[in-house]
């Protein structure tokens, strides 16, 4: 009974029983035995939706009682909000909750006075770099879904993390949550942590696979659900849940598929089949939560989901607002939708099971596979697991999907009859080790070769492998590299990071990406002169022959940007300083489709002079190729700068509207970044400065203060600038006529600007109607 727990803050055990906890998961049970509550580290390796937030919330709650602090760490940034709400509701007992995402090179000095603290493995990785004080404060620290070390992007932060924490405090209690792995001994033996490894569940889980007209599932029974000629098998699937005789067993089904855009289009096929289950009352009460979504915001998104939901289905996806995320679970959880069709962050994120569970995508794109890779055994049971509400579903269903008995055959190699994965530790590779080698070096957590090989023996990498022959090797490589580079100093034994190393791993940059930044700063600075006589020598003549490889600067012809005046061109241009950090590998490129070889050769051979680093031999493949990538991503990029539509830039590039906004957010970051390291080297800012708010706000420079204005984009900055007003100086003595002509006649719109802008006399009344170009909305 939750009463007979130790260590908790009185009261706690009622307001579980409000909850509907009257007892212990047996999972928790075994926790709490194991000394949970009293500050022992533990490693739950439990089923999805077995009660693992329980455990961690007992924990903090256990460690706030004896006035420490808890660090709660979720493996995605959308999920801090989620824990946050859910932790809320202990603020009762005086709990407060700080959730620390954002900006990667702040201290967080606000956090120290709360209890809870939740933020990523890279957000408190940043804080112990920029000596957040309240780190010392910790007792307990969650680790959720540590098996996710296993991620080779994401997995040597977390680990490293973890190590520094406990570095700094021995006696920190660490509880970490994972799903059910083939090796969870491992990761409680590197955490000298207590085990909990069951694969209990609250509720029957059934697997099976549905090929022709039946499931067959796990115990080898079937289920006939017949799919008629022509219609696709997970229609026919959610059509078969709905169809339960009595009220309970009439069912949810979620549908998992691999891509923001399926899980839209399936959402909208989906709603055919829900919505002639629909009750009145639920027709009124979707109606209502339609309303909502649309209120939140006025975009297609939106207007599509409100649409779904009014016949009973939505999608769910990192895409959407957090408002339309929790409006669609708790619908969901009400059970007034009655099917999900959701991208796998569903199943990391927060309780919602279902009825049924479709698995319908079991392949997802993956680039450096080169096509579609199959998913993990251990992510496809996280979406399975959902499958199954505690008291009010007999057991819970989980389907795979095949179209042929080879497909079924394979599915249940993978996914039923396989043995649990094993996570390994991925720290030992070159960009992790050379990141997490020079942030333990400047963090002072190492202070020589020896200590720095000392704190890695203390990582699971290390107690995975037997020989650490290769952690030494890659080590050596890796200082090397750094020192090299100039970012760590070597004072006989003694390693210590220089100002720039300190820099670089405060901005939280991958130590190569900085020095990529730098070595191409460096040369604008010694080819200014250079490049400025190629520049002005006034040939106009167009490329002809063939790509000249590895051309020396000053004999290329070059055209200038067909924008520029020559006499006004600035070293460096914003595209030679795009094309910069797209040659970082903090920067995802874009690929070469077929012909863009051939159109971005040309390109390059028409901009050379402004590209900040001597352009690879063509025979020098690869390198020459990721050369020409990363010039067509900084192509779009300074697309964007130039005010090219969005449209077009999609049409042009092939990419969604979400890749834009992801290559521009990625582009600012590290050009704030090239800002600092510049000012650090002693060099000019300015242009670096200028580059990064043309792309921030996809405009060219002459609009740069109107954008500054909140509620001027880069469309009304331009129609504002085309009409005469140039700057926000300008908007204070504009006639409001033309202003509002230029806001295509929108008086909130223009009036809310004005005031923005600081202008006393804003209100649009009194000014004329004019005419209303509506062929063009912003
Ligand atoms: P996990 O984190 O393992 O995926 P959750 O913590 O979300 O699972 O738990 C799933 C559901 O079970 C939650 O709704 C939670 O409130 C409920 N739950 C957890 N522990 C108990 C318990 N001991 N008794 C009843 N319900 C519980």
């Amino acid at each position: 009974e939750p009463d007979d727990v130790s260590g908790l803050p009185p009261g706690v055990s009622d307001k579980l029983r409000t909850e509907g906890v009257t007892e212990l998961y047996p999972p928790q049970e075994s926790a709490v035995k194991a000394g949970l509550t009293d500050g022992e580290s533990l490693v739950a390796s439990v089923p999805t939706a077995s009660g693992k937030t329980l455990i961690a919330e007992l924990a903090m709650l256990a460690a706030i009682e004896r006035g420490e602090t808890a660090l709660y760490i979720v493996p995605l940034r959308a999920l801090a909000s989620e824990k946050q709400t859910e932790f809320e509701r202990w603020e009762e007992f005086g709990v407060d909750i700080g959730v620390s995402t954002g900006n990667y090179d702040s201290s967080g000095e606000w956090l120290a006075s709360r209890d809870i603290i939740v933020a990523t493995s890279e957000k408190v990785d940043s804080l112990i770099r920029n000596d957040a004080p309240w780190i010392n404060q910790l007792g307990c620290v969650v680790a959720d879904e540590v098996h996710l070390v296993n991620d080779r992007t994401r997995g040597p932060t977390l680990e490293v993390t973890l190590g520094k924490l406990r570095q700094r405090n021995t006696a920190l209690q660490v509880v970490a949550l994972s799903a059910t792995i083939g090796n969870a001994d491992a990761i409680a033996e590197w955490l000298d942590a207590s085990l909990v490894d069951t694969d209990w569940r609250p509720i029957e889980l059934q697997i099976g696979v549905h090929y022709g007209n039946a499931i067959t599932f796990d115990d080898a029974t079937q289920q006939r659900v017949p799919v008629a000629n022509g219609e696709r098998q997970t229609p026919a699937l959610v059509a078969d849940t709905l169809a339960g005789d009595s009220e309970d067993d009439q069912g949810s089904t979620l549908v998992f598929v691999n891509s923001r855009r399926n899980a839209e289009s399936a959402a909208r096929r989906l709603c055919d089949v829900t919505t002639s289950a629909l009750t009145e009352k639920e027709q009124a009460s979707l109606a209502e939560i339609a309303a909502s979504i649309r209120e939140v915001s006025d975009t297609e998104t939106s207007e599509t989901l409100a649409t779904c939901v009014e016949k009973g289905a939505a999608f769910h996806h990192a895409g959407l607002a957090a408002e339309h995320r929790s409006l669609v679970e708790d619908a969901f959880r009400d059970r007034q939708l009655k099917c999900i069709a959701a991208t796998p962050t569903l199943a990391a994120g927060v309780n919602t099971p279902s009825r049924r569970v479709i698995v319908r995508d079991w392949r997802r794109y993956d680039s450096e596979y080169g096509g579609m890779k199959p998913l993990d055994t251990l992510e496809v049971h996280q979406m399975m697991g959902r499958a199954g509400r505690p008291g009010l579903d007999p057991y819970g269903e989980a389907v795979l999907l095949a179209g042929d008995t080879e497909t079924r055959d394979e599915l249940f190699d993978r996914y039923i009859d396989a043995d649990l994965e094993s996570v390994r530790s991925k720290l030992a590779s070159e960009p992790a080790l050379r990141t997490h080698a020079l942030a333990t070096i400047a963090t002072g957590f190492a202070r020589s070769r020896t200590e720095l090989l000392a704190f890695l023996k203390e990582t699971l990498y290390a107690t995975q492998t037997d020989t650490n022959g290769r952690l030494k090797t890659v080590t050596d490589t890796v200082l090397d590299y750094l020192k090299r580079n100039e970012f760590i100093m070597q004072d006989g034994e003694t390693l210590s990071a220089t100002g720039l190393g300190h820099t670089v791993s405060r901005l939280y940059l991958d130590p190569m990406s900085a020095a990529t930044i730098i070595d191409g700063l460096r040369w604008a600075e010694k080819n200014k002169t250079t490049q400025r006589s190629a520049l002005q020598d006034n040939s106009t003549e167009q490329a002809t022959g063939s790509f000249q490889p590895a051309s020396e600067l000053v004999n290329s012809k070059h055209d200038t940007h067909q924008d520029s005046d020559e006499s006004t061109v600035r070293y460096p241009t914003a595209l030679g300083l795009y094309h910069l950090v797209c040659r970082t590998p903090d920067m995802y490129e874009l690929y070469l489709k077929s012909g863009d070889k051939e159109r971005f050769t040309q390109v390059c051979y028409e901009r050379e002079a402004e590209l900040l680093g001597r352009t690879p031999s063509e025979y020098d493949d690869v390198r020459f190729e990721s050369w020409l990538s990363a010039l067509k991503t900084g192509r779009l990029l300074e697309d964007w700068a130039d005010e090219t539509s969005e449209d077009q830039i999609t049409e042009q590039y092939d990419v969604g509207p979400g890749d834009i906004r992801g290559k521009v957010d990625t582009a600012s970051w590290l050009l704030g970044a090239a800002e600092q390291l510049a000012g650090e080297l002693g060099m000019k800012t300015k242009p670096i400065a200028d580059a990064r708010r043309r792309v921030e706000d996809g405009v060219r420079a002459e609009l740069l203060d109107l954008v500054d204005i909140r509620g001027v984009g880069r469309k009304r900055a331009r129609r504002l600038f085309d009409t005469g007003i140039q700057d926000s100086a300008d908007l204070q003595t504009a006639e409001k006529k033309t202003i509002l002509r230029a806001l295509r006649g929108r008086r909130k719109t223009a009036e809310r600007i004005l005031e923005n802008a600081g202008r006393t006399d804003t209100s649009m009344d009194s000014v004329d109607e004019v005419p209303n170009d509506s062929t063009n909305s912003d």
